[in-house]
């Protein structure tokens, strides 16, 4: 229109031709400032923050606002899925367990810090590595190659220090076009509970099965060889030693389970000390007269100092279990005519009860195992003087049950100290 409005009067001075150069140069002008406004356009639109004020008028003012609310929008849908991928990928990263994402080539494009813990990865050294080429286990290896993924795998993960090695469960599994997700989760607790709980069924096999076979040896030599009354009577007496082990060890396994399964003691039972330690200190005088009079030597000489007028708070069975197990222990390891020295003090952390004794010692090395269950470092003494194996790993049960702890001194040839410390909190000034 604004071409014809230009064209005519220019018909009408210049006669065709006029006109026609007159039209090209308005249709020229006209392209220029077209062009002029895009450029401008373009670098509105691509300035680094949206200006709020498009500089035009009209039908450029609505097209450059039409195209601002898109831009707009889009930015905020790019930060809205931003902001959801990172927090995704918080979220994965807060996982207890290992997270790979392998690319189509099975390239390390993302892990979280507990996979590169597991499996020794560096996240940023090792991205867009092979992972065969860094999990070198030979299990993963193979089980990266089979075609089928649908159960987990146990590997060697990157051992935790040089003691304690560390087991993971690993499992591929396909997702999007042609990756994987390795996960993978520490087993390390899980398969030592195991390997524990076998040990233990083992163990406790082996306890019962010596004075199973020795019974039904009797038994057998009973019923096929004709006895007088004497003999009748030792075979006996031997096979009643035989079931009182036997009793006594699945005494001290129930003990265990009952403390394993129940709650640690409440601060309501107070277990006054002096009646206490007199049972005690009766029952200590007793085993040694027993011991003794089988062996046909000398008593030993067991001394107990003035016992503190206090009281404990927690399970008294318990109490009297940890205390009995030390002070027998110490009778039955200690030579006959040996020292045994029980004494309870206060101190500022709370009560503790040592009994030393003039025994045979024990070696450095077996200190920091004597707790754990069935472990003896003398088999054959704790056999002949009636021992489960059990005695010391309930005492330290029940001492962590009160909050305290079992202590042990004792150096080779020279004795040994076993000691219970309660805490502050367990000990209480008046008796009832
Ligand atoms: P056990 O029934 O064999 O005595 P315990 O758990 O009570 O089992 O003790 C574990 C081991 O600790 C014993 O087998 C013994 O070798 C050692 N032991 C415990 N008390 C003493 C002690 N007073 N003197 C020397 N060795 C001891």
């Amino acid at each position: 229109m604004g071409v014809a409005l230009i064209a005519v009067p220019a018909w009408f001075f210049g006669g065709p031709v006029g006109a026609l150069s007159v039209a090209a140069l308005a249709l020229f002008a006209h392209a220029v400032v077209l062009l002029w406004r895009i450029h401008r356009l373009n670098q509105w639109l691509s300035a680094p923050q949206l200006k709020l004020d498009p500089p035009w008028q009209g039908l450029w003012l609505e097209m450059a606002s039409r195209i601002q609310r898109l831009l707009r929008l889009q930015e905020k849908q790019a930060a809205m899925h931003e902001q959801r991928l990172k927090d995704f990928l918080l979220a994965i990263q807060a996982s207890p367990n290992g997270v790979v994402l392998l690319d189509e080539d099975s390239r390390i494009e993302w892990c979280n810090d507990t996979a590169a813990s597991h499996l020794g990865l560096d996240v940023q050294k090792d991205h867009m590595q092979h992972i065969v080429h860094l999990v070198r286990d030979p299990v993963f290896a193979r089980y990266f190659a089979q075609d089928d993924h649908s159960s987990e795998v146990i590997i060697d993960g990157r051992s935790i220090s040089v003691v304690n090695a560390r087991k993971l469960s690993a499992q591929l599994h396909a997702y999007g076009e042609g990756r994987l997700l390795l996960l993978t989760r520490d087993i390390t607790a899980l398969a030592q509970a195991d390997a524990m709980r076998r040990d233990f069924v083992a163990n406790v096999s082996h306890e019962i099965r010596t004075p199973l076979t020795v019974l039904s040896g009797f038994v057998e030599t009973l019923q096929s060889i004709p006895l007088d009354i004497s003999e009748t009577q030792q075979y006996l007496q031997l096979m009643s030693v035989q079931s009182e082990r036997m009793q006594s060890l699945v005494a001290d396994l129930l003990t265990l389970s009952q403390l394993e399964g129940s709650h640690p003691p409440g601060l309501q039972e107070k277990v006054s000390l002096p009646p206490l330690m007199a049972h005690i200190h009766a029952d200590a005088l007793a085993l040694t007269e027993l011991l003794a009079s089988k062996s046909e030597g000398p008593m030993h000489e067991i001394c107990m100092d003035a016992v503190p007028e206090f009281a404990l708070l927690g399970a008294r069975s318990e109490m009297v279990s940890a205390v009995s197990n030390l002070v027998n222990n110490a009778i039955r390891y200690t030579p006959l005519g040996g020292k045994i020295h029980l004494q309870w003090s206060l101190t500022p952390d709370g009560a503790v009860f040592a009994v030393k004794d003039s025994g045979p010692g024990i070696a450095a090395e077996h200190l920091p195992r004597l707790s754990e269950r069935f472990y003896r470092v003398d088999r054959s003494r704790s056999r002949e003087t009636g021992g489960t194996g059990l005695g010391l790993a309930i005492t330290k049960h029940v001492m962590q049950r009160h909050g305290g702890e079992l202590r042990i001194e004792s150096v080779l040839g020279q004795g040994s100290t076993f000691k219970l410390c309660f805490p502050l909190s367990r000990v209480s000034s008046t008796l009832d």
